[in-house]
């Protein structure tokens, strides 16, 4: 009897086991191929650090866009468009065979569905604004200029929430990334964590080094009035780069505030800005909204409309590149 039961249950494990073996590498081999973004590294994603506590709140519930892992959690293979990669499948007892495949084959494959994406080859900088500490020394605002500024003012505050305008503003740009990489952009942040002494020159020049086709710097704004609210994108008026840097501006406004919902307070030209003065490639600050008002703070603080404030952005940038080179 013992033998008979050994015997059909070894006839089960025959049957189950290649239909499990073959779930697994279907569902692995669809991973590579589905998740088309390059990962292009970004020149300071190796100091992250994992007590980042922006970070920390990065992974998206309804993610609208593919990626799910955060910069502090950039540690696993991404998911392909949201799906959660098998746990079952990383299961070393299964072998190298259940992994995703390490040959040449998918990631030409990888490769040649990422040169189908709007912003393949498009390079994008994204300076969040601030950081944990402001730094009052002082530097010119402009290359031609003797006027000094401080290098990096320590930004506004939440009034209802009591969070820094450095923390939002990393949580929103950490999603810009992730949604302009899966369009296949080549992303370069000035900064991926809070303490940092990176003067607003600084960042400029970083972006200009890495030789960019946008900047877009990410702000929220602060004022004494509590009913003051929207979106204001700036640009500088007269330097190099002004004309193209308006011309993003004019796609990028109204994509940002379709996807949002938000009013426009429209695109400002001025010479005030260190980081827009000192940039000789396109290069715009994003007034994101204002954490002075407690209805837009709770809003600017929260993961969904974190999202539509990074998928409006991008595809606005999206419109602009096309429009660019059309021409
Ligand atoms: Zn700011």
């Amino acid at each position: 009897m013992k033998k008979l039961i050994c015997a059909m249950l070894a006839l089960c494990m025959l049957l189950i086991l290649p239909g499990l073996g073959e779930g697994l590498t279907v569902e692995d081999e669809a991973t590579p191929t589905a998740d088309p973004a390059p990962r292009t590294e970004s020149a300071t994603r190796d100091t992250v650090s994992s007590a980042d506590s922006a970070s920390q709140n990065a992974v998206p519930s309804a993610d609208p866009a593919p990626r799910t892992e955060s910069a502090a959690q950039d540690t696993t293979p991404p998911a392909a468009d949201g799906m959660a990669v098998n746990v079952v499948a990383q299961d070393p007892s299964q072998g190298g065979s259940a992994l995703a495949p390490q040959g040449t084959v998918p990631s030409v494959v990888a490769e040649l569905a990422a040169q189908e994406l709007p912003l393949y080859g498009v390079k994008i900088g994204i300076d969040p604004g601030h950081q944990a500490h402001g730094n009052s020394e002082r530097e010119t605002v402009a290359p031609n200029s003797s006027e000094k500024k401080a290098k990096v003012s320590s930004g506004t505050t939440g009034v209802y929430t009591r969070i820094p305008e450095y923390i939002t503003v990393l949580e929103i740009s950490l999603k810009l990334r992730e949604a302009l990489e899966s369009q296949g952009a080549q992303v370069y942040m000035t900064r991926e964590s809070h303490d940092v002494d990176i003067s607003n020159q600084e960042r400029a020049k970083m972006m200009n080094d890495y030789g960019v086709d946008l900047v877009l710097r990410i702000h929220c704004d602060g004022v004494d009035s509590h009913s003051k609210r929207g979106i204001a994108l700036y640009c500088s008026r007269s330097n190099a780069i002004a004309e193209e840097s308006y011309r993003a501006c004019e796609a990028i406004l109204p994509a940002v505030c379709a996807a949002t919902g938000a009013e426009s307070n429209g695109i400002v030209r001025n010479d005030n800005y260190t980081g827009q003065n000192w940039s000789t490639v396109p290069c715009l600050m994003v007034e994101c909204g204002f954490m002075s008002n407690p209805d837009e703070d709770v809003l600017l603080n929260d993961e969904d409309y974190q999202w539509k404030l990074a998928t409006g952005l991008t595809e606005g940038i999206m419109a602009y590149i096309a429009q660019r080179d059309a021409d």
